[in-house]
């Protein structure tokens, strides 16, 4: 009798199939593929927070512009400074921010001065106000305990007149905003931004306000992909959902490369369902079908759809998230500023105990606690399937459990990832 192979049951050899890919190096082969993005757009300050610089910035000032007072006090020479005893001082004038003293101040002498204003001629030294005793007939006393220069600020050594203040391929950030206030610079070159059209495929979905019939779903994905891109900051095209059907897909494909830099699809790609996605995009690009050793998110398709770099995620709603922050995200970010892009990944204690087998990546959703002491502590947000998508709400952080790593005590540490720096 003819005995059929069949596997009955998934085993830790699943994932160590040929041809299957750590997270590491399907993440190295995208960071490699990126295109170059040409193109910059020129703007006023304000609008520029968060795009990324397209040229260096020089300084043509220095910052500060002069030396000047760290503190409301008294300015004077600092070769006075007493070593016992005191020392009297007739003030000659008083120096608001924003004014200049024109004469210079001699020995015995010194210029009650105000935090901002310019040190005057003839001072190297700020006494602070609450150190100085005040005389009758315009004159204070200076007591021991004082260092020749102390509470005065350079000229130049925040930003020195010259220098790169700003590299290009910086992402701008607040305190970037004030820096190039600071300088006098109102309008910035800045890289345009990366135009990334999206949609989903599955015969099975519908759009919200549709009736459900037995075994469809509303489409889920196109709203996450949405707000993960859009805090980005890129600009996102949302294509609808597209049928699994050879016409409609040739099409859309098609319609995206076009308008887009880069092209997000979810769903279709994994084993057995890919029958028309696969071959479509096989013959209209440079197509990479992988296995990737992760969970979720194992199948992911990758390449070039025309002129269009091309991720192809998995259906699952919390697959799409998880490979959308590992896979394109560092590719979105890499493109825009031509900089790597590394997530910030903290230690944390984990709380519970977390099951997991070596041979692949988990990515499980947490939620991060600082103890009383001040120490990171995580949890299992609980339930960790790829269709869990509440585990992503709940959560806060990716427990990254690598695919060395086997299951996890309570109390043993792990590495997080939080979302708040998954921008
Ligand atoms: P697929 O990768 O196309 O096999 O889809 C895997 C699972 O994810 C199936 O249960 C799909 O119904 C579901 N899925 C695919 N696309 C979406 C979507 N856009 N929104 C919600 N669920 C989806
Ligand atoms: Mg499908």
């Amino acid at each position: 009798m003819q005995t059929h192979r069949i596997r009955t049951a998934p085993s830790c050899a699943d994932d160590h199939e040929p041809g299957v890919l750590t997270v590491e190096a399907a993440r190295s082969r995208i960071l490699e593929a990126l295109p170059p993005l040409h193109g910059e757009e020129r703007m006023a300050l304000r609008s520029a927070l968060d795009r990324v610089l397209s040229r260096d910035i020089h300084s043509t000032l220095d910052v500060p512009g002069h030396d000047n007072s760290a503190m409301d006090g008294y300015a004077l020479a600092g070769d006075q400074l007493p070593e016992s005893g005191f020392l009297d001082l007739e003030v000659i004038a008083t120096l608001p921010a924003g004014s200049r003293f024109d004469g210079t101040c001699g020995p015995g002498q010194c210029v009650r001065i105000m935090t901002g204003a310019p040190m005057p001629a003839g001072t190297d030294t700020v006494v602070m106000q609450e150190r100085v005793l005040p005389l009758e007939g315009n004159r204070v006393r200076i007591g021991t305990g004082h260092r020749r220069g102390e509470n005065v600020r350079r000229a130049g050594e925040d930003i020195a007149r010259g220098s790169v203040v700003l590299e290009a391929g910086k992402r701008l950030t607040p305190a970037d905003l004030g820096i190039l206030a600071s300088i006098g610079v109102g309008e910035v070159n800045v890289r345009r931004r990366v135009r990334v059209a999206f949609f989903s495929t599955g015969d099975e979905l519908r759009g919200i306000g549709e009736p459900l019939a037995e075994g469809e779903v509303y489409d889920s994905n196109r709203y996450s992909l949405h707000g993960m891109l859009r805090r980005l900051g890129v600009e996102a095209l949302d294509l609808g959902v597209v049928r699994d059907e050879p016409v409609a897909l040739r099409e859309a494909f098609a319609a995206a490369a076009e308008m887009a830099d880069v092209v997000i699809t979810s769903g279709g790609v994994s084993v057995g369902e890919a029958d028309y996605t696969k071959p479509i995009l096989e013959e209209m690009g440079e197509m990479n079908f992988w296995k990737i050793a992760m969970k979720p998110g194992r199948p992911l398709a990758f390449g070039r759809l025309g002129d269009a770099l091309f991720f192809g995620l998995p259906g699952n709603p919390v697959a799409v998230m998880v490979t959308f922050y590992q896979f394109v995200l560092p590719a979105l970010q890499q493109m825009e500023s031509g900089r790597p892009w590394r997530p910030l990944v903290l230690e944390a204690v984990s709380r519970t105990p977390l099951r997991k087998r070596p041979g692949r990546y988990e990515f499980l959703r947490g939620i991060l606690r600082q103890g009383e002491d001040g120490s990171l502590e995580v949890e299992s947000v609980g339930q960790q399937g790829s269709g869990i998508l509440t585990s992503m709400s709940r959560g806060d952080c990716f427990i990254l459990l690598d695919e060395e790593q086997g299951a996890v005590a309570a109390g043993q540490k792990v590495r997080v990832q939080p979302f708040a720096a998954l921008i």
